[in-house]
């Protein structure tokens, strides 16, 4: 074999391999969850934790990548991007776009904003709690409020707005991604996040998340999402 048969047959191999790339890259991927699904117990519990991130949130990155899989455009934008910005979403897929990438977004950053029980809110974020709600324990009990307040299934969030710290509330995978805001952290209020531990009890499931709420992560986050 001369030294150009051996470029031919790499060339051959390399001509072999567009037929591969043509699978479309998956427009997201399952974040893995940063601690062990135990991490959160007695407050959450492992076996919810498991089922939750392997299964639900698979779910919806699953979904989200087959709705995206012909529309390789939209599979490189990302996912936040395409939300606050629905109607350039064909509408054969918009709900399923808003669902699952809705789904994606809010448990990628639901993981991050829970972890071992700590101290409170840092700095500024210590702050700025205080000043919109008067203290740390009026902040918690108005985000347990307004999580009991969903009727069915959604998720109690905390927004940095002009003005200050903002509390709401948005039903399904919806959230402040729609209306082109970073949310600070959200709590899933879906059944999916408690039942097997609280079963009807929502109340009893939103007094225990506040004590795995992991402020170093939120407290960084604000400081760079108050930044702008
Ligand atoms: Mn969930």
């Amino acid at each position: 074999m001369t030294r150009r048969d051996v470029i031919r047959s790499a060339a051959g191999c390399v001509a072999a391999l567009p037929a591969l790339a043509q699978v479309p890259a998956p427009a997201v991927t399952l974040p893995k969850l940063p601690y062990a699904f135990d991490a959160l117990e007695p407050y959450i519990d492992a076996q919810t934790m498991e089922i939750h991130h392997d299964r639900h949130h698979k779910a919806y990155v699953d979904n989200l990548n087959k709705a995206l899989a012909a529309q390789p455009d939209l599979s490189k934008r990302p996912v936040e991007e395409i939300l606050r910005d629905l109607s350039s979403v064909p509408e054969s897929m918009r709900a399923a776009v808003r669902n699952n990438g809705g789904g994606h977004v809010n448990h990628s950053l639901f993981w991050q904003t829970l972890g071992k029980p700590q101290g409170g809110p840092k700095g500024k974020l210590g702050a700025a709690i205080n000043k919109s709600f008067g203290s740390q324990g009026a902040f918690e009990e108005k985000l347990r409020a307004a999580g009991l307040s969903v009727f069915g299934s959604g998720w109690a969030w905390v927004s940095h707005q002009e003005g200050g710290l903002q509390i709401e509330t948005s039903p399904n995978q919806d959230g402040p991604w729609l209306q082109g805001r970073a949310p600070l952290l959200g709590i899933d209020v879906w059944e999916h996040a408690y039942y097997l531990k609280y079963q009807n009890k929502r109340a009893d499931y939103l007094a225990a998340i506040v004590h795995v709420i992991n402020w170093d992560f939120v407290s960084s986050r604000y400081e760079e999402l108050s930044k702008g």
